[in-house]
């Protein structure tokens, strides 16, 4: 059943499709084809035993009837001559024409000789009845029959035929035996044939059923993986890989979203640019790898330092970074810049070429005002960068920040 494995789900329900029809089309034919020789069976009961046999009880009926009463009717000279033949006539012409038929019907080979025997006497007995036929014909008196003879004659051809018809209802009897066992053993074949059949179909489709389903569960699964690897790649894809911070593609999504949300929201929105303090000189100091050291160190204080879900860092750019927090005032937030700039400070990284501190310090320059439909969505980071200079050239190793995203003066709030 591997070959089942190997075809494809249009293929699988195409098999599953033909199956059914097949079996069904199977069981019709088989059905039918039982039934036809059920029917032949009936038929040679009927037309072979049942026919016949009513045919020969007639024949019977007219030897007495028609002619022994009529005889004797005349012989009585209860009725003319003349009455009487036409009466014998009519009697002769139909046991003749039943006997024919009778001939006509199917005869067993073993019966041939009975018959022909039968149709000799029957024969025999018209050519009795033939003459006085004629002698009533020519008008004699059919009071001198000899009544002793017509009586032998009647029995005798009676009796001749009572055998047939005993014969006939043997050979019937006969065939309804063997009718009865043929419709057993159908009945048996038939059974059988539909067991196979269904057992086959059942079996088949379990195979084909069982191996969709193997294909959906490998599927589920591979979507699974899928949609787990995009998430991977997703991540890696907004992930900074020295820091581990976001990076800037992803600062460019959360920038618009947060900016967004505050604008709907009318609330705080504060954006911060940091800048790591005489960075140039510590890899000229220390060297790259150390430089490297340093940018992850300055990261994790950060991101420490910036606890809530909604706070986010990232690194925009050598050694640049971003935070942009949502509903903190201004004094907050001038209270959070403070703190980074001592969290750095406080991780005591050797800076000895640092013209501002022995350790290595950052520089943030901080934006933070109620954001509205107003507030152009690039002037957060054009101020924040203004700020970050402003607090380069003021000395280095602390924020400054202002709240007036409209025009270029400044509120400033100095470190040292
Ligand atoms: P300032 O106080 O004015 O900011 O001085 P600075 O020396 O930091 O100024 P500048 O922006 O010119 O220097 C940035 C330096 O940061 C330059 C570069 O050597 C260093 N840098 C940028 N990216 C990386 C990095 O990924 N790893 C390391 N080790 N150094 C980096
Ligand atoms: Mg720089
Ligand atoms: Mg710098």
């Amino acid at each position: 059943m591997q070959f089942i494995e190997a075809l494809k789900l249009r293929s699988k329900l195409l098999i599953l499709f033909i199956l059914i029809t097949v079996g069904l089309v199977s069981v019709g034919v088989m059905g039918s084809m039982h039934l036809n020789s059920m029917k032949k069976n009936l038929d040679s009961l009927y037309f072979g035993s049942l026919v016949p046999v009513t045919e020969l009880n007639e024949i019977i009926q007219t030897y007495h009837q028609g002619l022994a009463s009529t005889l004797y009717k005349a012989y009585r000279l209860e009725i003319s001559p003349s009455q009487a033949g036409s009466e014998i006539e009519t009697s002769l012409k139909y046991i003749n024409k039943k006997w024919k038929s009778y001939e006509s019907h199917f005869l067993r080979d073993y019966e041939r000789a009975y018959v022909a025997y039968t149709a000799a006497e029957i024969k025999k007995t018209n050519r009795y009845f033939l003459l006085i036929y004629k002698a009533a014909k020519s008008g004699k008196e059919l009071s001198k029959i000899n009544i002793n003879k017509l009586e032998k004659k009647v029995s005798t051809i009676h009796s001749v035929i009572a055998k047939l018809i005993k014969y006939e209802v043997e050979v019937a009897n006969y065939e309804r035996k063997k009718f009865l066992v043929e419709y057993q053993n159908t009945k048996i074949n038939l059974g059988i044939s539909l067991f196979v059949i269904t057992m086959t179909i059942l079996l088949i489709s379990f195979y084909v059923f069982r191996s969709i389903q193997q294909d959906h569960t490998k599927l589920e699964l591979l979507t699974k993986k899928l949609k787990k690897a995009n998430k991977k790649l997703e991540n890696v894809s907004y992930t900074d890989s020295l820091t581990g911070l976001h990076n800037r593609r992803y600062f460019n999504l959360i920038y618009e979203k947060e900016l967004k949300r505050a604008k709907r929201a009318t609330t705080y929105i504060t954006f911060m640019m940091i800048d790591i303090d005489f960075f140039k000189q510590y890899n000229d100091t220390y060297g790259h790898i150390e430089g490297d050291y340093a940018l992850k160190t300055v990261a994790k204080v950060l991101q420490k330092t910036l606890k809530r879900p909604s706070d986010f860092v990232f690194r925009l750019g050598g050694e640049e970074f971003g935070v942009l927090i949502s509903d903190v005032d201004e004094s907050n937030s001038a209270k959070i810049a403070g703190e980074l700039c001592d969290a750095v400070r406080a991780e005591e990284l050797k800076h000895e070429n640092s013209q501002v501190n022995e350790f290595v310090t950052i520089s943030v320059g901080v934006v933070c005002c109620v954001a509205d439909d107003a507030l152009d969505d690039k002037i957060l980071i054009s101020r924040a960068d203004e700020m970050l200079y402003e607090a380069k050239e003021s000395g280095r190793n602390r924020y400054v920040i202002t709240s007036n995203v409209s025009a270029t003066t400044t509120q400033s709030i100095m470190q040292d």
